[in-house]
């Protein structure tokens, strides 16, 4: 691993000024803030990120789960997703959120990684963690040898022709279909950013994947009120029963009345570019019957404008399947 300085900032605005001196807060980054480290340790471990200084943030007062004067909750960003899993409110009333946070890693890597970490995790493209293959994400104009190699466990959803690599968050999945908002502090000052903005789709500039810019530092992310009487599920579905990406999951919100749908959230991971929430299969869904054959139009809807590469065809059945029966654990609990 290549050397850097490792700053630990006594404070937020400590923390965005040393970052703001940044050339870019994207791929090749030379200044980086570090949480749990189980993404960011590995990859400089791969050469794949090489940050000249590093910023601990874990002593940063960004690690609290508080109710908000709305009713919905807020999350900081040192949070780690074990201690959100379990957390009494989230159990209760964003099922799908705990649910999601548990289907991923192991115990281990739970009790490191942080909320504001796995938003920004990377993906598991095996070219994009390998220095000696060509990547257009981590050395942009170099190619993309996934689209005529080994793609399996990529994306099928806001692909391009420069890029087809699958986000591979649980967590982020669960939060689109709860409408989150992403709190960030830059040089400029606050904003807030909702989920489906935050993550960029590749286009021609893959290694561009998220809004953020240098000396940005995610704050919190909030949560919107519960719905009253939804009902919440997350599936996923993958090669192993634990310790594995998923191949295709779904998150799904839905609250039923008198027989029939009257809102439904629905958001896909491991076969989307970005954590993928489908309007397409919410409209087929609200206003219709909660029965088996609507639940499958909503699949068929979600992945209607899927394009399969040479190797993950499968996963647009797949996803089909793994919408239409996460909406059925959903309404028969
Ligand atoms: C073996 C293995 C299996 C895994 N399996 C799964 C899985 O099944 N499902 C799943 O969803 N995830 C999985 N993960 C990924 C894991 O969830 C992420 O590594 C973790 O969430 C990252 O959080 P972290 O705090 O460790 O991030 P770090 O590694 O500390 O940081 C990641 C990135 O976020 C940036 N960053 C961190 N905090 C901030 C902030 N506050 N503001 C701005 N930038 C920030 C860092 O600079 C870095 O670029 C797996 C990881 C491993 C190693
Ligand atoms: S899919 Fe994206 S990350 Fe993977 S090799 Fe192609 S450009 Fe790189």
């Amino acid at each position: 691993m290549h050397t850097f300085e490792f700053i630990r900032p006594e404070n937020p605005a400590a923390a965005v000024a040393t970052s703001a001196k940044a050339k870019t807060a994207q791929q090749g980054a030379d200044v980086r803030f570090v949480a749990g480290g189980t993404t960011l340790i590995d990859l400089m471990k791969l050469n794949v990120e090489t940050p000249a200084r590093l910023l601990d943030i874990n002593r940063l007062p960004l690690d609290k789960i508080e109710a908000t004067p709305d009713g919905g909750l807020k999350i900081g960003a040192t949070v780690r997703n074990s201690d959100l899993a379990h957390h009494a409110t989230v159990q209760r009333d964003y099922a799908v959120l705990s649910q999601a946070l548990l289907s991923g890693a192991t115990a281990q890597l739970r009790n490191m990684a942080t909320t504001a970490g796995n938003l920004l995790q990377r993906t598991r493209c095996m070219y994009f963690r390998d220095t000696a293959m060509p990547c257009n994400k981590r050395e942009p104009g170099t190619g993309c040898p996934a689209i005529t190699g080994s793609n399996r466990t990529l994306a099928v959803l806001g692909t391009s022709e420069h890029c087809i690599a699958s986000n591979p968050s649980d967590m982020c999945v669960a939060m689109a279909a709860l409408e989150a908002t992403i709190h960030v502090q830059g040089p400029k000052g606050p904003r807030a950013i909702p989920i489906g903005d935050f993550h960029l789709l590749p286009g021609s500039t893959p290694h561009r994947e998220t809004l953020l810019e240098p000396g940005d530092l995610i704050t919190h992310v909030t949560l919107p009120p519960p719905k009253p009487g939804s009902k919440q599920v997350y599936l996923k579905l993958r090669d192993r029963a634990s310790y594995e990406f998923a191949l295709a999951s779904a998150a799904v919100v839905i609250t039923i009345s008198g027989g029939k749908v009257t809102q439904a959230r629905i958001a896909l991971g491991g076969v989307g570019t970005k954590p993928w929430r489908s309007p397409e299969a919410e409209a087929a869904l609200v206003g219709k019957s909660a029965d088996a054959a609507n639940f499958r139009k909503a699949g068929e809807a979600a992945m209607r404008n899927a394009k399969p590469q040479s190797g993950n065809g499968f996963k647009i059945e797949l996803a089909k399947r793994c919408v239409t029966h996460a909406l059925k654990m959903a309404t028969t609990a």
